[in-house]
């Protein structure tokens, strides 16, 4: 499947950057296809469809378009656990529609997290091992008093076995994207005043050419303003951008 993720320090139209770049990553899986953008209202604006990013496209511009924005995901799915249909497409919200996960790759201990979960008052809209990630987050999110999403994140990864890259946001937290890669690619990208995150890197060429390859196990904190990239333990990590000279 493919993810673009986009964080930047003023509006703009987040809900295009997102289309484009899964026009480009759609080759990676097509048979279904969401974005979540956060408005400025503080909610979070969900578009999901089956089919091709045309079928999205077609719903998010005859529905309600999500205005500018400065926070947003994207997700092109090649479905593994469910159908391919629209509860099934991503990016998944978690209870309160606080939190919003996008995943690619395959969640092995899901139906015991999922169990454990139930028993603590989730309720699930989808039949994916990937929603299990948006709940494990915010029950680590919602469970401290800090409502820390870099923290939540890491919590929750480690309860997880499988293969994944993920992308996160919070309706709480408009400067904010958090990615996290095991077995699964994820890159970022490095602009001014704005950050990305992505599965490729002809996603992002069009935007930036300063890139930084997440390796095994590594989270990304992406900030308007800059990029962190740490342990999934917390312990940051220096990494100098690639400059890509090739065009896609
Ligand atoms: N296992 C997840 C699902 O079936 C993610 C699949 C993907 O990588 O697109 O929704």
């Amino acid at each position: 499947c493919g993810i673009i993720g986009y964080v930047g320090s003023q509006e703009t139209d987040v809900t295009s950057i997102l289309l484009d770049a899964l026009a480009k990553l759609e080759y990676r899986g097509y048979d279904s296809a969401g974005i979540a953008v956060l408005n400025p209202a503080g909610t979070i604006e969900l578009h999901r469809q089956a089919g091709k990013i045309t079928n999205l496209v077609a719903t998010v511009e005859n529905g309600t378009r999500p205005g500018n924005s400065t926070l947003g995901i994207g997700h092109t799915r090649w479905a593994t656990h469910g159908r391919p249909n629209e509860s099934n497409a991503h990016p998944h919200p978690d209870c309160t529609n606080g939190i919003i996960v996008v995943h690619n790759g395959i969640i092995e201990n899901y139906a015991e997290l999922r169990y454990e979960l139930q028993q603590d008052g989730h309720s699930f809209n989808s039949e994916t091992d990937s929603e299990v990630l948006a709940h494990l987050i915010e029950h680590a999110y919602y469970g401290s008093a800090e409502h820390d999403l870099v923290l939540a994140v890491r919590t929750a990864l480690q309860r997880v076995t499988g293969s994944y890259s993920i992308g996160v946001l919070s309706r709480e937290h408009p400067d904010l994207l958090v990615g996290a890669r095991c077995a699964g690619p994820l890159i970022v990208g490095l602009g001014e005043n704005e950050q990305f995150l992505a599965s490729d890197i002809p996603a992002l060429l069009t935007h930036t050419r300063r890139i930084l390859i997440l390796e095994e196990g590594e989270i990304a904190v992406l900030r308007p303003t800059g990029v962190q990239l740490m342990t999934l333990y917390g312990t940051p990590i220096e990494r100098e951008p690639q400059i890509i000279d090739w065009d896609a």
